[in-house]
């Protein structure tokens, strides 16, 4: 399979300049161009399409949030469509993750996959029929062709794209392949994808709701794979044939999408459809501007679940990056938030992701916003998701003699901060150079686990161990340090099942910190 199925074009792909903020254009009056009714009449529907490749990112949060906004604004229906068209990295595991993390933030949606509804199945890979009489369409048409290129031509290709300076691109090879060599081919059964044409010359224009007036050489614009060799749709073609399908009026989506749109409005062109509105929102940032990312911030959902951030502050945070309010408003439910949405009056503010922040919106929704009881019911149900309490508890059971150790022991299970400090490092033998390295090393293989939980855990790490000649011992006796904060403890491969990957990226990361701090300091 060509591995460029993807197809993201990269962000280069549009000239700056080009892009400006203006307001949104959808909304009052605007007449829609076939039914000629306003904005108002027609029913406006939305959607959120994550692609369940890995933990829930708050970057889908925020962008559901505005899409739910936005419906409600509209008096709308908010959707949830799954897009695991990459079947390679999709997983049932990271779906039903998503769609808690998504239930969790009490983001309701009316038609979903759990749910069903008029244009069901919500699922793409469940709708794999649906789209090759579509793609079809488009090579009848003379809009697509057959495309044989191998793996490795196209590799090679792109690595002479690349050392000549140039961004990598499909360089046309099976354009004009004749119709008897295409039929041959095919009827050999020689493998092939389904790529779509794009013009030679001149620009996309076309306008964001959020960019303005936005145009986009056609030269910088792929010929993207839209059927995979397997069968599979890319992507685009799925996204483009299952917004037209679900009637979805407005597509409200991540900034990196926005060099992609070019592509999208000429599938729709190509199947005679007419294109929805697109709104292409700032990406979340660190406190730096670069893209929000792990290394620097807690991305999971679950991250905030596990330490006790209540919902209703994580969306009042992400609504703030959408609304215009002057200081002393900040503290917003969700129906106040939809009140204040205005999407043609977009707040003007990068969105960085002030942890501070949501600390600080945080604190101020347990205590201004929540009753005795419902704080104490909050708890309850926060110390007992996935069973944290309960199996923490049975892993105590057999190593304290008074239940008042309790706390010393297990407290590190609910912790947001341990206070980590150096000296809980003194029993590890090995210098601070030594810890710092097994850290280090160890953090990329635990992202590679598919299925969080001990076995998976104990698996990974012994690999580790094998492939850098070191005992296991020696790796577990910093890690152990690293997440419970101390030296007796609980089982370690259980503890980290229980913390849940995103609370032992964060320890880990603010571990190497501390270790990082003793090197050359002689500690
Ligand atoms: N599946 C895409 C994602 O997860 C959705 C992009 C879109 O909304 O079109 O980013």
């Amino acid at each position: 399979m060509p591995a460029d199925t993807a197809g993201r074009a990269p962000l280069w792909a549009f000239p700056s300049h080009k892009i400006r903020a203006r307001s949104l254009v959808i909304g009052k009056g605007l007449k829609h161009v076939k039914t000629g009714k306003t904005m108002a009449d027609s029913a406006v529907r939305v959607r959120i399409a994550p692609s369940p490749t890995g933990e829930p990112h708050v970057g889908t949060a925020y962008i559901a949030l505005f899409n739910y906004l936005f419906a409600k604004k509209h008096g709308g229906e908010f959707i949830l469509r799954i897009e695991d068209t990459d079947a390679t990295r999709s997983t049932p595991e990271f779906e039903k993750k998503v769609l808690d993390a998504l239930k969790w933030c009490g983001l309701k949606w009316s038609e979903g996959p759990d749910i069903g509804g008029p244009y069901g199945p919500y699922r793409q890979s469940d709708r794999k029929d649906i789209y090759r009489p579509y793609v079809e369409r488009i090579v009848a048409h003379g809009h697509g062709f057959r495309c044989f290129c191998t793996p490795e031509r196209l590799e090679e290709m792109r690595e002479a794209q690349r050392a000549a300076g140039k961004p990598p691109k499909y360089d046309g090879l099976c354009l004009n392949l004749s119709a008897e060599e295409v039929t041959a081919r095919v009827a050999a059964g020689e493998p092939h994808v389904v790529r779509m044409k794009i013009p030679a010359e001149g620009s996309c224009k076309f306008h964001d709701g959020v960019y303005g007036d936005v145009e986009i050489p056609w030269d910088a614009v792929d010929m993207q794979v839209l059927l995979k060799a397997d069968g599979m749709p890319t992507y685009h073609l799925a996204n483009v044939v299952d917004d037209h399908l679900m009637k979805i009026t407005h597509v409200a989506r991540g900034e990196e999408w926005l060099a992609s749109v070019p592509k999208h409005i000429l599938i729709y062109q190509y199947l005679g459809l007419e294109p929805p509105k697109f709104m292409h929102l700032s990406l979340m940032r660190n406190a730096d501007k670069s893209k929000l990312s792990k290394r620097k911030n807690p991305t999971s959902i679950s991250y905030y679940t596990a330490l006790g951030y209540l919902p209703e502050a994580l969306m009042n945070f992400l609504g703030l990056f959408f609304i215009q309010i002057a200081e002393g408003e900040e503290l917003l439910t969700m129906e106040e938030l939809a009140e204040k949405f205005d999407p043609e009056n977009l707040s003007k503010a990068g969105a960085i992701f002030d942890i501070q922040k949501l600390d600080w919106l945080n604190a101020r929704w347990i205590r201004e916003k929540l009753s005795e009881e419902e704080f104490a019911a909050r708890v309850f149900a926060w110390a007992s998701e996935n069973e944290r309490l309960r199996e923490g508890l049975k892993l105590s059971q057999s190593r304290i003699s008074k239940l008042g150790e309790l706390p010393d022991l297990a407290a590190f299970l609910f912790k947001s901060d341990l206070g980590l400090q150096p000296a809980a490092f003194a029993g590890v033998k090995a210098t601070p150079e030594e810890v710092l390295d097994i850290l280090n090393t160890v953090q990329p293989h635990l992202e590679k686990i598919l299925e969080w939980n001990k076995e998976s855990i104990e698996a990974e790490l012994r690999a580790v161990a094998e492939a850098t000649g070191k005992k296991l011992k020696a790796i577990v006796a910093p890690l152990f340090v690293a997440v419970s904060g101390s030296q007796r403890s609980l089982p370690l491969f259980d503890s980290m099942e229980l913390l849940g990957r995103a609370v032992v990226r964060q320890r880990l990361k603010v571990a190497s910190q501390v270790v990082a701090s003793m090197v050359g300091s002689g500690k």
